[in-house]
């Protein structure tokens, strides 16, 4: 088969036009040309990088261009080719994407600081243009694909890194799939002894807890058959081994703890059936308690939707079930990917996705200092990378804050006033302290006095870079007060 037929195949869900298929093909033979007599260090014709680019792509359901700039987009750095014979071979929107991926590529990772700043790139050009991290993205995957061509010492660095920084960065774009691709492609290569330790744990249990959810499965549908649901697909899904590491780390790698290694999947077709659907297996099995999740009502900041539960079956057996529509199902895979697929994109999709994405723009005004690298790194991390708890005000209103955050954090998230003279918090109706950490669907009403004012305490029970950043810049404010009237009584 030609080359290009296999990224057409691929594609064919979406339905690529005849034009557009014919851009991927003259990208293609452009491609190969461009490249021709390199080679990966696997031995490989270099053009073989850039096919699987492309096929990630095409698999991710992205529009034609991306495609074509997926194939393209090593030409401009490693070959003699001009950007002025790409421009005018395949336009200015396809060079800028190559640009873009060029760009990003050439700040490789030299120590902490190199680090960051090729991170802050990474959100500049996200924010420009999402399509660009995208590619990005595909060429980073199939490098890891790759890795064991690669010098021993360099491998390592890569893996982490893309554990690091890419994958909580698709997963943020709500790009499951690949998150889970490029998590369980490098986790060998950055934590082997943890990835030997996993994959025996998964051999031990894995069957048990399969055979457990085929009855599980079995008496579900039975009993949706009688209730007259209709499911469009019920299957087990594994929870990537990356995801299982991590959760075992946090639970001191015992794994009696942990319920979701396997998990039964039950897709249906509208959201009212979600609920249904919970309704009948909460009268089959007794759910446990706090761990009945709705991200219907209540979605994943990177906009992740199902209901999640976990139950008691017979003979002491735990199964976690997640109920969720066709259009979730297929949004819980692919994020943001989904919003670019195909035809009906075009300019005002992208605009619709900058309001949903808002945390993007807010990531290009997070204050980035050169001399700084550690904090801004730091401020990523607590603000944009770790999960997140949902508060409510007592009129209803969602505040997004990190995890582990405080009644102060709230007060601050709320406005800086209300922030600086906080003197308690009622959560639930009950008076609590301030420093009281938050849970998920808590409702909190802040308490305030005009002679409260932040102390240097207060930056220990907080999370938010926004709480922080008040509380420091009063507490500066004050000492130097307070050292201007110590000086008056010299
Ligand atoms: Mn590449």
């Amino acid at each position: 088969m030609a080359d290009y037929k296999e990224i057409i195949k691929l594609a064919e869900e979406g339905g690529l036009g005849k034009e557009e298929e014919k851009l991927i093909e003259k990208a293609c033979e452009f491609a190969k040309r461009a490249h021709e007599g390199q080679k990966r260090m696997s031995g490989e014709p270099y053009f073989s990088h850039c096919l699987e680019t492309a096929k990630i792509l095409a698999r991710l359901g992205m529009d034609a261009k991306t495609i074509a700039a997926g194939l393209l987009h090593d030409v401009l750095e490693d070959t003699k080719i001009k950007e002025e014979e790409m421009q005018k071979e395949f336009g200015d929107d396809i060079v800028f994407l190559v640009n873009g991926v060029t760009k990003l590529g050439t700040l490789k990772y030299r120590g902490h600081e190199r680090h960051v700043e090729s991170l802050r790139k990474f959100f500049v050009a996200m924010a420009n243009d999402l399509r660009v991290v995208i590619i990005k993205f595909a060429d980073r995957l199939h490098n890891l694909q790759t890795l064991e061509f690669v010098p021993e010492e360099k491998r390592k660095r890569i893996a982490l890194e893309s554990i690091e920084v890419y994958a909580p960065l698709a997963n943020r774009l709500g790009m499951g799939k690949l998150k889970g691709e490029i998590e369980n492609t490098a986790f060998p290569y950055a934590y082997p002894k943890e990835y030997a330790e996993v994959e025996e744990i998964i051999k031990e249990r894995k069957d048990v807890y399969q055979k457990q959810l085929m009855e599980v499965k079995e008496v579900l549908e039975k009993e949706l058959a009688k209730s007259k649901i209709k499911t469009s697909e019920m299957t087990y899904r594994l929870k990537n081994k990356y995801s299982l590491y991590k959760k075992l780390l946090k639970y001191n790698m015992d794994i009696e703890k942990i319920y979701d290694i396997v998990a039964l999947r039950v897709v249906v077709n509208t959201v009212a059936q979600c609920y249904q659907v919970l309704g009948v297996i909460h009268s089959l099995w007794k759910p446990m308690p706090g761990r009945i999740k709705d991200y219907i009502a209540l979605p994943k900041p990177n906009g992740y939707r199902s209901l999640h539960t976990t139950v008691i079956i017979g003979g002491g057996g735990i199964a976690e079930i997640q109920i969720r529509t066709r259009d979730m199902h297929a949004e819980a895979a692919y994020g943001i990917a989904a919003h670019f697929a195909y035809k009906e994109q075009g300019e005002k999709k992208v605009k619709d996705d900058k309001t949903k994405f808002k945390w993007i723009e807010e990531l290009k005004e997070l204050n980035y200092t050169p001399d700084q690298p550690k904090k801004f790194l730091e401020n990523l991390k607590m603000d944009f990378f770790s999960d997140r708890i949902f508060v409510f005000t007592p009129k209803g209103d969602v505040v997004d804050l990190p995890t582990g955050s405080s009644s102060i954090d709230f007060a601050y998230n709320i406005h800086s006033d209300i922030g600086d003279h906080i003197s308690g918090a009622k959560i639930n109706g009950k008076m609590s302290q301030i420093f009281t950490e938050l849970k998920n669907g808590d409702i909190v009403e802040i308490v305030d006095k005009k002679d409260a004012h932040p102390s240097g305490k207060w930056l220990d029970h907080t999370k938010s870079s926004v709480a922080k950043k008040h509380i420091r810049s009063y507490l500066e404010k004050n000492s130097l007060l307070s050292k201007l009237k110590s000086y008056g009584k010299w």
